[in-house]
């Protein structure tokens, strides 16, 4: 079967509705005809300044909650991306592929770098593209199942296979995008010109391990916007657009279906009915997420096992680049 790889940051104490309807839900489903390979990106999270007893606490967080959304550890290997060193051993060799004034083009670095409260810029946020393209070409993934903000880092990675393979010799498989159409890009319920972010103010986003009540007045404040009929309009109506499309991929129902059901009312009752499917969609996962984490060894012993199986495809791919690079093999 055709390999997958995704990747999530532990930088928040809950994954948000962009992550999962942009990338997880693929992730679960891509895992019926992929082989799949699923980490919590760890080394990508202290690009930024992170808490140590946050960071070891929020991995197993995340780890939890793709279990309690069914990644199946049977099938797929899910794992801590720091327990596969060979993640950092081929992201320097990336480095040393990458131009600087490549690297400079990447948006989301400007993005992140110039964000109003971010701190000191690192050399790693600079650089955690090239970390990326090593993850997936490590595992030789045809499939990379991501939200829209990661497209331009998927060509670099594909820039990269390219020039590797060229200069010497077939060794990666060229990956390609898979980014769902419509959900591609949630917005933040308070600031619709932005994408949700684990990274920004909490008000906006709405958080998979929020409770009913805080996620219901959360949609209640989102920003709306002038008019008063619920219809989709990205660029004169981004707000009401984002909860019809919220509404949709939980409800089911196309946006079309939505504007006829919501003609004659208004954006109070396109909210209590946000409110209402994605509440009723996340309180399984809550439940399931906290039976997890009330006992951490099974979910320990699942991350060793996954770890265990991805170095298994990862030493090779490495092994193969070091001699390729004209490294002298150790004794
Ligand atoms: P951070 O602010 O720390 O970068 P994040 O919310 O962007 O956090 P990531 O861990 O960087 O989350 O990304 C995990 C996955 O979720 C990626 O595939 C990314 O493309 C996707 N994603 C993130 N935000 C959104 C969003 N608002 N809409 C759709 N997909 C998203
Ligand atoms: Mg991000």
């Amino acid at each position: 079967a055709p390999r997958v790889l995704s990747g999530i940051q532990p930088t928040a104490d809950s994954f948000h509705l962009g992550n999962l309807l942009g990338a997880l839900r693929q992730w679960v489903a891509l895992q019926d005809d992929h082989e799949a390979f699923y980490c919590v990106v760890d080394l990508h999270a202290i690009t930024v300044e992170q808490d140590p007893a946050v960071l070891r606490r929020r991995t197993l967080v995340s780890a939890a909650q793709l279990l309690a959304l069914g990644v199946d550890p049977e099938r797929s290997a899910l794992f801590v991306q720091s327990h596969v060193p060979e993640h950092a051993q081929l992201g320097w060799v990336m480095q040393c592929l990458t131009g600087f004034g490549e690297a400079s083009r990447m948006t989301q670095f400007k993005d992140k770098s110039t964000r109003e409260g971010a701190g000191p810029t690192s050399v790693g946020l600079f650089t955690y593209p090239v970390l990326q393209a090593a993850d997936i070409l490590l595992y030789q993934a045809a499939r990379v199942p991501v939200g829209e903000d990661q497209r331009q880092h998927l060509e670099l990675t594909r820039d990269l296979a390219t020039r590797f393979n060229s200069r010497y010799g077939p060794t990666f498989t060229m990956p390609e995008p898979y980014i769902p159409q419509g959900t591609a890009k949630v917005l933040d319920l308070q600031s619709p010109d932005k994408k949700m972010s684990k990274s920004l103010p909490d008000a906006g986003c709405i958080n998979l391990l929020d409770d009913a009540r805080a996620t219901a007045k959360k949609i209640r404040s989102a920003v709306t916007d002038t008019g008063r009929e619920v219809v989709a309009d990205p660029v004169g109506k981004p707000g009401v657009t984002n909860l019809l499309t919220i509404h949709s991929a939980f409800s089911g129902q196309s946006v079309a279906e939505l504007e006829q059901h919501f003609a004659g009312s208004g954006y109070g009752d396109l909210k209590k009915e946000v409110a209402a499917v994605v509440t009723e969609a996340l309180a399984p996962v809550q439940a399931r997420t906290a039976e997890l984490l009330a006992d951490t060894a099974e979910l320990e012993r699942v991350l060793a096992a996954g770890a265990a199986r991805a170095r298994g495809v990862a030493a090779p791919t490495l092994a193969t680049v070091y001699e390729r690079v004209g490294f002298l093999p150790p004794l």
